[in-house]
């Protein structure tokens, strides 16, 4: 069994590549369910006053699920699709991003911090707002909104768990504690987190979430799924395999998937070559 339930294409922007070109790749490459998720639009800031390229205009939402819905009929005897949606938690902002969520059958809904305030600490223009931050306390903001989104009731997992690593900026304080108390309150609300493949290519050079965290999520009995955040065709599913070397030593009982956002746990022994 072989999952990537994180992916993107040129509809946000900053991707490469057709919805459909990464159906192929993800056909080519044996997974046995594809996860179309792409971000969902800006809803805090103005768009034509923001950096340009974030995430699909507002208006092209009902486009991207009528798609994906389509795409997923004609590839129907090749692989099993699930529609979904990366959904960005901003704090204030709950019932706008509720407002999509109900608005479409997704398979599931990731929870992804992106956002403090109107800094993406996750894009590479903005990374210049580190400066003059305290690191320790940005760790803080981010982990603080990391436990509301999970506590929102909004989303299905937590997307890239760790992502604030992504740049290399490193706390003083060990984050540890900032890290357990947020897996804690995920466990809390029986969600589930992805381990995020692309990681291994950011700045941090190191999965989404570290191995220390996957440990201590094992602990908590917190369900894992796996997705590579591709934003070009060819890297979907990348590293997947490693990605389940990881997890079967660390312990992890299998790897889950989600449909009409039910979630299943699709053991080891039980799942096909
Ligand atoms: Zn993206
Ligand atoms: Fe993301
Ligand atoms: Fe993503
Ligand atoms: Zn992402």
């Amino acid at each position: 069994m072989r999952v990537d339930y994180h992916s993107h294409h040129e509809r946000c922007g900053h991707a490469a590549g057709s919805l459909e070109d990464y159906i192929k790749s993800a056909i080519e490459k044996g997974l046995d369910h594809f996860g179309i998720s792409d971000h969902m639009p800006l809803i805090h800031v103005n768009p034509a006053k923001y950096y340009p390229e974030m995430a699909m205009p507002y208006n092209e939402l009902p486009v991207y699920v009528e798609e994906a819905f389509s795409l997923r009929e004609k590839y129907k005897d090749q692989i099993d699709i699930r529609i979904g949606i990366e959904g960005d938690f901003i704090e204030g902002y709950e019932e706008d991003v509720e407002k999509i969520v109900q608005a479409y059958p997704w398979d599931y809904v990731i929870g992804s911090v992106h956002f403090l305030g109107e800094w993406d600490i996750t894009d590479f223009r903005q990374v210049h707002q580190w400066e003059g931050r305290n690191v320790d306390e940005v760790y803080r903001q981010y982990y603080d909104a990391v436990q509301k989104a999970a506590r929102s009731g909004l989303y299905d997992w937590i997307g890239h768990f760790d992502v604030i690593k992504r740049f290399g900026f490193v706390p003083k304080e060990d984050p540890a504690p900032l890290e357990d108390e947020a897996l804690r309150v995920i466990a809390e609300e029986d969600m589930a987190i992805e381990l995020n493949t692309a990681g291994w290519y950011s700045k941090a050079e190191e999965m989404y979430p570290s191995h220390r965290i996957l440990q201590h999520a094992l602990r908590l009995g917190i369900p894992i799924t796996t997705g590579a955040d591709s934003h070009r065709p060819d890297h979907v599913g990348r590293d997947i395999e490693r990605a389940y070397t990881i997890l079967r030593e660390i312990g992890f009982p299998g790897i889950c998937g989600f449909k009409q956002r039910k979630r299943t746990l699709y053991r080891w022994k039980e799942t096909k070559k």
